[in-house]
């Protein structure tokens, strides 16, 4: 077993879509990004990487590449979910938490955890996603941008792994 932890912030502006967890959120601003700017995703995508030890998601998808322009981050998700296989890693479970002052997400927070688990082929009540205000302090409180935290477990199957823990 391993653990990852991983945090992103994006910064809140008008005319971009709100999309957290692969749900649009309707809202008068959105996340400013090379991609959909998916705070809760990215948060996920390195806290998997981090607990592979397979660096972050800024080395495996650059933002100066146009190939990830607007892109939804669960197809980002998707592509590490298949990074970590390769290796022989399964995610366990995931715990996360969206920190944000406005809107209201509780009614969406079932669907990006469900978008989370299916993408990354994961048994039923093994995502959670939770959503905090800031008690409006600071930027997440005063709504100047959106961060999200993210702690994985995940288990690597194999001889490689049994013969270096137990051998
Ligand atoms: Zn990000």
């Amino acid at each position: 077993m391993r653990i990852g932890h991983g945090y992103d912030v994006h910064k809140l502006v008008d005319g971009r879509k709100l999309i957290l967890g692969g749900v649009d959120v309707p809202f008068e601003k959105g996340l400013l990004g090379h991609s959909d700017a998916d705070v809760l995703i990215h948060a996920v995508i390195d806290s998997l990487l981090g607990a592979a030890a397979l660096g972050n998601i800024g080395q495996h998808f650059p933002d100066d590449c146009k190939k990830f322009k607007d892109i939804n981050s669960l197809i980002l998700l998707e592509n590490v979910y298949h990074i970590l296989s390769k290796e022989g890693f399964t995610p366990i479970n995931i715990d996360s938490t969206i920190i944000c002052q406005k809107p209201k997400l509780s009614p969406f927070l079932p669907q990006m955890a469900e978008n989370i688990r299916r993408t990354l082929c994961m048994p039923e009540n093994t995502v959670c996603v939770k959503a905090k205000t800031e008690e409006g302090l600071g930027f997440t409180g005063h709504s100047e941008g959106v961060a999200a935290h993210a702690v994985v477990l995940i288990r690597q199957c194999g001889h490689k792994f049994g013969t270096r823990l137990f051998g």
